[in-house]
């Protein structure tokens, strides 16, 4: 059944929250993953008879597990300053939207449970039972948190929200209300290797329509190789990049980029996908099954050097993880790990982004642009939650936000930024990370960006934006779905490398 979708009207930005509206967003909640999906991953389809000591169980190995989790749990003092920085609270006014309410769902029982206060006092401290409408409650209202981490930054201690909502997740698949886009999704990255279920011949063949395509664009022959073994890089992007309006306008983007430099490179059939929805899940298990596919790839193809495509959470999870996850990167330290750091070119032991590639290759002079060619836009960028919040880029801090400004910058030449507040660090979601991009979510995600479009809505009236940029497949899918709901077009969302592609010179010396 279609969701109904209202978008709040856009407020004079900044403004206050919408109104509170208790309940307004309690039957907003994803389809559940059916039998053969959670099957498919080793999670259970169903409500087993004793779920609450399976829930119980799982949340105490979690608390062992990770130390964080404990500590956010033990550390909140209420103080509200996180109160009214979600987007979905801002969008929807449903006070078990606010961070902390969301965080006191899973609190409550971790007090009942694991502290002695909620064992002897629950009611004076907010402990409570499993009920099975509380995890109701779990399943909808984590399913509403796109684990941006936007709420931790004003918390004075830290918080992280988006780790308790990555445990709730954990439990419930534990318990069988595992989330079907996410899980479907998995399922289908382990089978097909992609998100999309894109089969290897089926990706030759987009390439090779590819070539043809910027060969009758430019009558150039720029090449878009696929298991090509002994490449010097190994790119992996976002499979939405294949095919899908903008993101492939990136690849393209990506491709010119490496023919004007010279640099051998190759997709691959077997790791065709950098997202990894086991970050979304929140399971290490699938967090590591996903990122073992790129190392296999990589020690396959005797790639030097592995570059991640425009993809937020993907880069997160490289940038963060894969070292321990894959051995990408210093960290790991099985046989394969050590195969392949003595593999990888020593300049480039850690994974790259490819704005960073490009970014490198501007600054030694080894690129020419006609930044003309994008006079018809005025760009403003998104920075995208897992690449603001969760990682970095270059050598120095706040790399990842100046690595990407600074590549528009050098092809564009009509920058504008929006509001101080709403970019960087502070940076709103766009409505749809962490698992939330499925349409049955349609009017959650078109809540949960209204931050977002008001400070667009801002730029766009004052200096005539027309060009979102954005470095995120999440964030491209998910603002070509709801920026027409505030009165934009959905043909002013592309990729950075959308930019580079539009204003690069081929063949030509710089
Ligand atoms: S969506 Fe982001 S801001 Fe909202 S609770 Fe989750 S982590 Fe915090
Ligand atoms: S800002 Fe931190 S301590 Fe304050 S209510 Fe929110 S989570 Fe708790």
């Amino acid at each position: 059944m279609a969701a109904t979708v209202t978008a709040p009207p856009l407020r004079e930005f900044p403004g206050a929250p919408q109104p509170l509206v208790p309940g307004a967003m309690a039957a907003s909640k994803p389809y559940v993953a059916n039998e053969k999906m959670q099957h498919a991953l080793g999670f259970p389809a169903e409500l087993p008879a004793d779920w609450q000591r399976i829930a119980l169980a799982k949340m105490r190995e979690l608390l062992g597990k990770y130390r964080s989790l404990k500590v956010y749990l033990d550390a909140c003092v209420h103080c509200g300053a996180c109160t009214d920085k979600c987007q979905y609270f801002i969008g929807s006014g449903d006070p078990l939207n606010m961070p902390v309410a969301r965080q006191d769902l899973l609190r409550s029982v971790y007090r009942r449970h694991f502290t002695l206060a909620g064992r002897l006092f629950p009611r004076l401290v907010g402990a409570r039972e499993l009920t099975k409408e509380l995890l109701d409650q779990w399943y909808g209202y984590y399913n509403q948190c796109s684990e941006c981490r936007r709420c931790s930054v004003y918390c004075p201690y830290g918080i992280d929200t988006a780790e308790i909502t990555m445990a709730g997740k954990e439990i419930m698949d534990a318990v069988g209300l595992g989330q079907k886009y996410t899980n479907e999704i998995i399922g289908k990255v382990h089978r097909i290797g992609n998100n999309l279920g894109l089969p290897g011949p089926a990706l030759a063949d987009t390439l090779a329509g590819l070539e043809e395509d910027v060969k009758e664009d430019t009558g150039v022959d720029v090449r878009f190789p696929l298991d090509e073994k002994g490449a010097e890089v190994l790119l992996v992007t976002p499979s939405a990049d294949f095919f899908a309006e903008p993101h492939v306008e990136s690849l393209i983007g990506y491709a010119k980029v490496f023919h004007a430099a010279g640099i051998r490179w190759t997709l691959s059939t077997h790791a065709s996908e950098a997202g990894n929805f086991g970050l979304f899940i929140g399971s290490y298990e699938q967090l590591r099954t996903i990122a073992l596919r790129i190392r296999e790839a990589a020690l396959d193809l005797g790639v030097r050097r592995i570059v991640v495509g425009e993809c937020g959470h993907a880069w997160r999870v490289a940038y963060s993880f894969w070292n321990t996850l894959a051995g990408i990167g210093d960290g790991a330290d099985d046989p394969f790990a050590r195969q392949l750091q003595g593999q990888l070119d020593q300049r480039y032991r850690q994974p790259m982004h490819v704005c960073e590639v490009t970014h490198d290759l501007i600054q030694r002079g080894a690129l020419a642009f006609d930044k003309e060619a994008n006079d018809h836009r005025v760009v403003t960028f998104h920075d995208s939650c897992n690449v603001a919040r969760a990682s970095r880029m270059g050598d120095s801090p706040g790399g990842q936000f100046e690595i990407p400004r600074a590549v528009i910058r050098a092809v564009a030449n009509h920058y504008v930024e929006m509001r101080d507040g709403t970019t960087r660090e502070q940076t709103f979601c766009c409505g749809g990370g962490g698992g939330l991009l499925t349409d049955e979510l349609l009017d959650l995600r078109v809540k949960g960006a209204l931050p977002r479009m008001e400070a667009l809505r801002e730029v766009a009236d004052a200096h005539g934006v027309n060009f979102l940029a954005t470095i995120c497949a999440i964030c491209k899918a998910q603002f070509t779905k709801v920026l027409p709901y505030y009165g934009f077009t959905m043909g002013m969302v592309g990729g950075v490398h959308q930019l580079v592609g539009t204003a690069i010179r081929l063949g030509a010396k710089p």
